[in-house]
């Protein structure tokens, strides 16, 4: 039996349910099993901290095998330029690709996030994923560069990465299409028809103005960019949409589908995803925004949507850290409109729903395994200028 563990601060926030002081989480391993007055405990028995504790983190969109490409990359240089230096140094010794792994899966679990949903091109992660103490939902991702006519070379290219990942227990997984400005329709039902119907699916969407410029048959760089890359895409017929729209006229759709960065995105794009049969979440990887187009979402958009909001890191070839409460920071650094309460839900509760975790993850509710992290306060509210963050559970 797991040794009880008996854990208070000066506040607690729950995310489900009010602000507590005066009580004590009762942790038996990772298992919160009870939450207690204060005074119902020996006091020599009770780890007291100073500041505030609250759930760990549910980081929605990462690229964990990109780890090894920290520092390697220049800032601000836009979307175009950033994909063909992540193409161009894709080639790294693989003892090297797979160190950055582990200690990348280490930082993530000392920063208190407790699960990650991971975009795979390769089978570099499987063996930390095997081991590691986070719940990985891995997303093996799959393009054949709008055109149909390569989708089977493309699928069975990708396929191997799917096999190699695990997919038992807290570690699920599935095929999802990159981005709709490199998945043709073709790949995107071959994609559906190799996922069951529970899968969650995840999509980069609207990250840069030329994607839409492209989809509405306007001059778009996305041209030039797959020519160089050997890709052209001659083929490709302009729908007349945005992207998103564009994408969503594909039939099947899935049940669920996180969309990640939308920093372009107008509300009629949000609209779309709202009166489709999809269940969306929207992800936000503001540090990598900031990183490669040194910009950001419009939030005010994505509340008024009404559709869920969840975190991420993106990975290494575009951020300084892999820490979620580094994209809180600067989440609330540039939108004073936003609460903390608001976006600790993003960051938490509503990762874990979009990952189908929320069942054990993402509150402090008695009978889940949510982790537990200590944030400094300053006049009896979350520190928002402190660097860490304190893993307790
Ligand atoms: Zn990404």
């Amino acid at each position: 039996m797991n040794q009880k563990r008996y854990i208070t601060a000066d506040k607690i926030l729950p995310v489900k349910g009010n602000p507590m002081e005066g009580k004590v989480l009762v942790f038996e391993g990772e298992v919160l099993s009870d939450i207690v007055e204060a005074n119902m405990i020996e006091p020599g028995k009770v780890e007291a901290y100073n500041g505030i504790l609250v759930p760990g983190f549910v980081n929605a969109h990462c690229h964990l095998e990109l780890s090894h490409m920290k520092g390697k990359i220049n800032t601000g240089t836009g979307l175009l330029h950033f994909l063909q230096s992540v193409i161009s140094m894709r080639e790294f010794p693989e003892e090297v690709i797979l160190d950055a792994i582990v200690k990348a899966d280490e930082e993530m679990h000392e920063g208190g996030i407790m699960a990650v949903g991971d975009i795979c091109n390769a089978i570099h992660t499987a063996t930390v994923k095997a081991n590691s103490n986070i719940s990985y939902y891995s997303f093996v991702e799959m393009f054949d560069f709008l055109d149909p006519v390569k989708t089977e070379q493309f699928y069975n290219n990708f396929y191997p990465a799917y096999e190699s990942v695990p997919g038992l227990g807290k570690h699920r997984k599935s095929i999802v299409p990159h981005a709709p400005y490199t998945v043709s329709e073709h790949l995107h039902r071959r994609i559906y028809e190799s996922n069951t119907s529970e899968a969650i699916w995840s999509i980069h969407m609207q990250e840069n103005i030329e994607e839409d410029r492209l989809f509405l048959g306007q001059e778009s760089g996305y041209r030039k960019f797959f020519s160089e890359l050997g890709a052209p895409i001659t083929h490709f017929q302009p729908t007349g949409t945005s992207s998103l729209a564009s994408y969503l006229s594909f039939s099947p759709l899935p049940q669920k589908m996180l969309f990640v960065h939308n920093t372009q995105s107008r509300e009629s794009d949000f609209k779309a995803i709202k009166a489709s049969a999809i269940n969306g979440y929207l992800v936000t990887c503001p540090n990598a925004n900031l990183f490669i187009e040194n910009q950001l979402p419009r939030y005010e958009l994505w509340k008024e949507s009404g559709l869920p909001i969840c975190i991420g890191t993106d990975s290494y070839s575009s951020n300084w850290r892999l820490s979620i409460w580094s994209e809180i920071l600067t989440i609330l650094k540039y939108n004073s409109f936003l609460s903390f309460d608001e976006v600790l839900e993003w960051a938490t509760i509503n990762g874990a729903e979009a990952l189908g975790l929320d069942s054990e993850l993402g509150s402090f509710e008695i009978g889940k395994r949510p982790g537990c992290v200590l944030l400094k306060s300053i006049g009896g509210d979350v520190d928002t200028r402190a660097n860490d963050v304190v893993k307790i559970v």
